[in-house]
C-alpha cells in the first residue's frame, strides 16, 4: 500500500468535496432569489428540491467523515483492511471508494441491517 499516493487520493477527495460542499450552499440561494423573483416555482418543488439538496449534502458530509477516519487509519497502519472482520478490503473497492472503511461483505451487511 502506498500510502503517500492514499493519503494524496484521500486528500484530493476531500478537498473536492468541501468545494461542492460550498457550491450547494451558494446554489440553493440562488434558487430562492429567482423563485422570489420570477415565482415560476411551485412551493412543492422548491421543497422537493430543499430535500434532495439537503440529502445529498448529508451524504458529502457523511464520505467527509469516512475520509477522515480514513486518512487517520493511514497513520495507524490499518487502511486498506476492513474495521469490522479485519480482512483486506479488494483494491479495486479501494480505487473506487478510496474512503472504504469496510470490505464489501460487511458493508452490505451494515446497509441491510
Ligand atoms: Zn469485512
Amino acid at each position: 500500500m502506498d500510502n503517500k499516493k492514499t493519503t494524496r487520493i484521500l486528500t484530493d477527495l476531500k478537498q473536492s468535496l468541501l468545494d461542492d460542499l460550498e457550491r450547494g450552499a451558494s446554489g440553493s440561494e440562488t434558487v430562492t432569489l429567482e423563485q422570489n423573483k420570477v415565482g415560476r416555482i411551485s412551493r412543492m418543488d422548491a421543497l422537493q428540491q430543499q430535500a434532495m439538496h439537503k440529502a445529498s449534502q448529508n451524504l458529502i458530509r457523511k464520505r467527509l467523515v469516512l475520509i477522515d477516519k480514513a486518512l487517520r487509519s493511514i497513520q495507524s497502519g490499518d487502511y486498506g483492511y476492513c474495521e469490522s472482520c479485519g480482512n483486506e478490503i479488494s483494491a479495486s473497492r479501494l480505487q473506487v471508494r478510496p474512503e472504504s472503511l469496510m470490505c464489501v461483505s460487511c458493508q452490505e451487511q451494515v446497509e441491510n441491517r
